[in-house]
């Protein structure tokens, strides 16, 4: 198969599966590297703040650093990946940049 194949054979597994997904980033506020979870499920991509028990745990298991943070806009609080370097959370719209990133996959029931 060529890369491109395998690609596309990826994202087909991706559609019929939950997927938790750990990839490394760079913060954006110290530039150093941490771990950052998605969840990708069927189709729809979310970060901590839409996570359950079950995901927060995992992605706290692999070390990830997932912190409650305060909502500018409401008096709520979200669940944030956070940089364990500087404390700086990474906003949710920041997602979909490390989609398919270098990482690890989990499966989800
Ligand atoms: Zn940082």
């Amino acid at each position: 198969m060529t890369d491109k194949e395998i690609k596309k054979k990826e994202l087909e597994e991706y559609l019929a599966q939950s997927t938790l997904q750990i990839n490394g980033a760079e913060c954006w506020k110290c530039g150093k590297l941490m771990k950052m979870a998605l969840v990708f499920s069927k189709g729809e991509l979310y970060g901590p703040e839409e996570f359950n028990e079950e995901q927060l745990e995992l992605a706290r298991s692999k070390g990830v650093l997932i912190k409650s943070q305060d909502a500018k806009t409401s008096e709520s609080t979200y669940l944030a990946n956070t940089c364990p370097a500087c404390g700086a959370f990474m906003g949710k719209f920041f997602i979909h940049d490390y989609l398919d990133g270098t990482g690890e996959r989990y499966k989800l029931d």
